[in-house]
């Protein structure tokens, strides 16, 4: 059974770069027809709050994105503690009383000679004398864990081959001096726990990769798969780490982006299919493959996500809005056949409404020209047909035709020189008002 999960640290706002690795995750568990666990990764007590743990879930639900299992780590330490313990009998966490201070000297020092600014090991040789004199005198210590500085291999589902020699590397810290673990522990063990079968995550993450796989190894003997993407940039190249604040999801959807927009979007930008709209993750899921993705940065552009929208909206069916509709309080289905090819965002059907039940204020250019469209007006009842009876009427009065024909009609009837196509449109505005309209009435 696939088993994935999404670990957000609850420290701020989802965001389009996070909300991506979630989208992956969730796609390809269904698509494996096995599970996701949401994992609050909230060992940072400081910068974790519980408001954006909401948020998080908040969002996730509105991307339609549900999760089987949730876990939070802070109330995990019992399991994350018992996994410190093995280590450190298997003499592969040791610890370490080095000052910060101290340890950028000696980073410094190696710079200066050339080497590579590895952490040298010095508490490794610390004898429990040595080391009962520094607890006596009050020092704390910190724990590293201790690396193989052998080759780690992986066959990473999206990288291919990765080799990461942990020979370079610095051994560590799992557990800092005031007893709080960081976040490469109790991530392993909650992995091993859970039964994760596949870690997806960003390619910032590549080189913990090495280090999780040795810890793996030592606390289950074997580690899950893995596959890292790489990180959204902008339009133009740039990174969006800086800017990822003002990428929330929550701005995305106050903008009035649909959902679904946002996962198409996220499910395949950086892939090797085009970007299109998607209508449901069930359809989104028939041509997912984590193969397609690319190792190239995956762009993230809100001009062309804004498209998608609008794009996804114009596909979607009446029984799909019906509720929104109402909720807005417009029109219903011959409404929403109406306009939903001219919506950017679904809010916009509010400005489209009074199209229909007025008021509108009609722009008249030229009054002879009006007149003869009064006096083409058909009786009713009115359908689609009637546009182009009514503009065939007036052409043949008026010798108009093309923009010269459709322009004038459009502003008196709409108001606007542009919007929903006039052959939908005339039936729900129905005769008496647009004759008002084209008489300069405001109606
Ligand atoms: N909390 C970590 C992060 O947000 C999780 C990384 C992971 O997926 O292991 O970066």
């Amino acid at each position: 059974m696939t088993v994935v999960r999404f670990a957000p640290s609850p420290t701020g706002l989802l965001h389009v770069g996070n909300a991506r690795t979630a989208v992956l995750n969730y796609l390809f568990a269904k698509k494996a027809g096995g599970k996701f666990l949401l994992r609050i990764d909230d060992t940072d007590t400081e910068r974790s709050k519980k408001e954006y743990e909401d948020g998080i879930i908040e969002h996730l639900g509105w991307l339609g994105i549900r999760y089987d299992l949730f876990a939070r780590q802070s109330e995990r330490a019992p399991q994350h503690q018992a996994a410190a313990d093995l280590l450190k009998k298997i003499g592969r966490l040791y610890p370490c009383y080095e000052s910060q201070l101290e340890l950028d000297r000696r980073r410094q020092r190696q710079i200066a000679s050339g080497k590579p600014p590895v952490y040298d090991r010095a508490a490794l040789n610390l004898t429990a004398e040595e080391r009962a004199k520094l607890e006596a005198a009050g020092k704390r210590p910190h724990w590293r864990f201790k690396l193989s500085q052998k080759k780690v291999k992986w066959h990473d589902l999206i990288r291919g081959e990765v080799e990461i020699d942990t020979a370079n590397l610095s051994d560590p810290v799992l557990i800092r001096e005031d007893g709080r673990f960081l976040y490469t522990l109790p991530s392993v063990v909650d992995d091993v726990d859970f039964g994760i079968t596949h870690i997806i995550r960003g390619e910032d993450h590549v080189t913990n990769t090495a280090v999780q796989i040795e810890i793996f190894e030592a606390l289950s003997g074997k580690a899950p798969a893995f596959a890292h993407h790489p990180l959204l940039i902008g339009a133009g190249g740039e990174a969006l780490s800086k800017r990822l604040g003002s990428l929330s999801l929550k701005l995305l959807r106050e903008d009035g982006i649909e959902p679904m927009a946002a996962v198409s979007y996220l499910a395949k930008t950086g892939t090797s299919d085009a970007i299109a709209p998607h209508v449901s993750l069930d359809e989104l899921l028939a041509s997912f493959d984590m193969a397609k993705i690319g190792r190239a940065p995956a762009h993230f552009d809100p001009a062309e996500l804004g498209k998608l929208n609008a794009k996804l909206l114009h596909l979607l069916p009446y029984a799909a809005v019906e509720g929104r509709l109402r909720a807005a309080g417009v029109g219903g289905e011959a409404f929403w056949d109406a306009v939903k090819a001219n919506l950017a965002r679904f809010s916009d059907v509010k400005d489209f409404w009074p199209l229909v039940v007025g008021p509108v204020t009609p722009v008249i250019e030229d009054n002879n020209f009006v007149a003869q469209a009064v006096a083409a007006l058909p009786p009713e009842p009115w359908d689609e047909g009637t546009w182009s009876l009514f503009t065939k009427a007036v052409a043949a009065a008026s010798g108009r035709k093309g923009k010269d024909l459709f322009h004038p009609l459009r502003l008196a009837l709409t108001g606007m020189d542009h919007g929903p196509e006039l052959k939908k449109l005339l039936p729900l505005i129905g005769r008496q008002r647009a004759l008002a309209r084209l008489e300069g009435e405001t109606a």
